[in-house]
């Protein structure tokens, strides 16, 4: 290890003197990977160079986009992410309306969260200069003030498998952070930083405004990036570094190179300790990239366990990162909007510097935007019209992992006062919105960021762990295991997901996912009375006094479909000469009642006592005791509501 480091310091010096082929050999994917591993749609190239002090920067962007769309294409449209960040554009007045993770519902505009990406020239190699051409299209809605999405009008179409390229320069004001994008004090998170072009799918261009809770969606390729800017930054990148050349005015240019991916991002910060590391996979050895604030190193080696344990168990789950590097940014105090969130290769975490280890919230964000690397960045879905197939099946996964890793019901906190994990925060998360809108809406159309957030990550979670209860925990992990092989770098749709898993699981379930992903059904068995009655009663001979064993009873329990979710349900009861009956109860019509006759009675019922059914809204309905303990239970119930609440506010802020 001493040998290798010497020799990267070497080659770093020489890297400073300018003799930047030297680091030309490391490549952006293992060894093992054969390239391309995508279609390589696009491929950029861009130039860009950064001016700290005002936070903007100024690029040329080079992009070839190959028309693989199958037919001649003349119009083609752009998103300008950067230019949400405006007082009258369609995220800020959604997010006024509804709000987002980062500005709060009704918040006043401030200046310094302005944000900009313009076209200075738009030039098509072989068509000339076209920046005349650019017009600002609103596919999503009728709001001529968002300049989020521009189109550009040929003068001659492209046609199929012909390449076109595009030369752009272009300059960005970045706000102050904001949804994952900006700068704080001297840390800057570049994200969506760069005029993108859309995707063709479905047979149609799918370029969405940038809209207040959605994420984003492109093509993959190959990024050239050069980043110019003072040489005491340290950046980290999409992809891997291979070169720097130190330049005469103070300035230093950094050279990036990533490979099957469909966006760019990058951070640089004077102030930032670099830590690294590595982890051998199936794959291969994959290098740890760290970017930490000073004050946050005791956070260092939980980012890292919490990393490395859960690239195994991906690895070992779904499949193998392909990638040669991670990178992981700590994002400094105050700069909270660029945590927890996923570029490709690239993640943005969180922590304190008082964050005590019983809760575990560097581990759940290291986890949740790894996992990203999967459910985004190669198993690459639209986040604008199915957020949940990213963020749900995300956090699905987050929940294995974490529960594998840190303990079930304690992955969240663990501590000796109390202890939370994520399957109650999902539930907490989404009691509240459970009947608003369906898993399967467009990301912009939920009524608010709640519902949003309670559908999209926390409903689809409970909606995979209670198909654990009907397929089987294997097999929910085999089918994201064939969906993974079968839709990595490629942009498969809703239904592509849940036919996966009805191939696997060798059933249709198309009864349950109309109700638990296309609709809005709430799913709500409840226990409506029980008892036991002796069955002499009208024996006017029979003895007075009950005598146990001997007396006989008639038990009945009425089992009621209180929701309009259909779904087959198990029925526990239990008697007081220890014996225990099971009954399985289809759930289709609204109520089911069952009798025992026998010489005990009946001391409780209990539907789903397995405790499998996470949708189950109402949960303390589910059971009827003939003793009474209810009280109790409920005002621990309510400590732990609390709780579980706290925690959904801070799952509500992951991206
Ligand atoms: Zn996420």
């Amino acid at each position: 290890m001493k040998y290798v480091r010497e020799f990267l310091l070497f080659a770093a010096v020489f890297c400073l003197a300018g003799v930047f082929p030297l680091l030309a050999q490391i490549s952006p994917l293992l060894p093992s990977q054969k390239a391309p591993l995508s279609d390589r749609v696009v491929a950029y190239q861009i130039d860009a160079n950064y001016h700290p002090k005002n936070h903007s920067l100024d690029a040329q962007e080079t992009l070839t986009w190959t028309n693989y769309t199958g037919q001649p294409q003349d119009r083609l449209p752009f998103h300008l992410y950067l230019n949400a960040f405006q007082p009258k554009s369609t995220f800020m007045r959604e997010a006024y309306e509804g709000g987002n993770r980062d500005v709060p519902v009704g918040a006043k505009w401030k200046d310094k969260k302005f944000g900009e990406d313009v076209i200075k020239s738009f030039e098509v190699v072989g068509m000339g200069d076209l920046t005349g051409k650019l017009r600002f299209i609103h596919p999503d809605d009728d709001n001529a003030r968002d300049q989020t999405v521009v189109e550009v009008q040929l003068p001659r179409p492209v046609a199929p498998k012909e390449k076109v390229t595009f030369k752009i320069t272009f300059h960005d004001q970045f706000p102050e952070v904001v949804a994952r994008s900006g700068y704080k004090r001297d840390f800057l998170l570049a994200g969506q930083w760069f005029p993108k072009i859309g995707v063709w799918w479905k047979n149609t261009w799918n370029c969405h405004q940038y809209h207040a809770t959605t994420e984003f969606f492109a093509d993959f390729g190959t990024f050239d990036v050069k980043v110019t800017l003072p040489a005491n930054f340290n950046v980290g990148a999409t992809g891997v570094q291979t070169g720097e050349t130190a330049n005469a005015d103070g300035t230093k240019t950094l050279v990036f190179r990533a490979e099957d991916v469909h966006d760019f991002a990058w951070t640089a910060d004077p102030t930032t300790k670099i830590v690294e590391d590595a982890v051998t996979i199936s794959s291969g050895t994959v290098k740890l990239r760290l970017l930490m604030q000073p004050g946050h190193m005791a956070s260092a080696p939980r980012y890292l366990d919490a990393l490395k344990g859960t690239m195994k168990k991906f690895d070992e789950w779904i499949g193998p990162y392909p990638y040669s590097q991670i990178t992981v940014v700590d994002p400094p105090h105050g700069g909270n909007a660029a945590g927890g969130m996923e570029y490709p290769t690239f993640i943005t975490a969180d922590t304190t510097w008082w964050m005590i280890d019983g809760l575990k919230v560097p581990e759940l964000v290291v986890e949740h935007e790894f996992g990203h690397q999967y459910w985004y960045a190669m198993v690459a879905t639209n986040e604008f019209e199915d957020a949940w197939l990213d963020e749900g099946i995300n956090s699905y996964t987050e929940c294995k992992i974490m529960d594998a890793l840190y303990g079930r019901d304690v992955d969240f906190m663990n501590t000796r006062v109390a202890t939370a994990g994520e399957r109650g925060t999902a539930r907490a998360r989404y009691i509240g919105v459970a009947e608003l809108d369906p898993m399967t809406r467009r990301g912009w159309q939920f009524l608010d960021f709640n519902s949003y957030g309670g559908i999209t990550y926390s409903k689809t979670t409970l909606v995979l762990l209670t198909l654990e209860h009907i397929i089987g925990e294997q097999k929910v992990r085999e089918a994201q295991h064939v969906y993974f092989e079968r839709y990595r770098f490629k942009h498969p749709t809703a239904d592509d997901f849940m036919n996966t898993v009805n191939e696997v699981a060798g059933q249709n379930l198309d009864w349950y996912w109309n109700q638990a992903a296309r609709g809005t059904q709430v799913l709500d068995y409840r226990i409506l009375s029980a008892g036991s009655e002796r069955a002499d009663w009208a024996n006017k001979n029979a003895p007075k006094k009950e005598k146990k064993g001997e007396t006989e009873y008639i038990s009945s329990v009425v089992v009621h479909r209180r929701g309009d979710f259909i779904f087959p349900v198990t029925l526990e009861v239990k008697f007081d000469n220890g014996e225990t009956i099971r009954e399985y109860w289809d759930g289709q019509d609204r109520w089911q009642r069952y009798t025992w006759q026998k010489k005990a009675k009946l001391l409780s019922a209990e539907i789903d006592p397995d405790h499998a059914i996470l949708l189950d809204r109402d949960r303390f309905n589910n059971s009827w005791l003939s003793y009474p303990d209810r009280p109790a239970t409920r005002k621990i119930a309510g400590y732990w509501m609390l709780l579980t609440q706290w925690f959904a506010q801070l799952l509500a802020w992951l991206a």
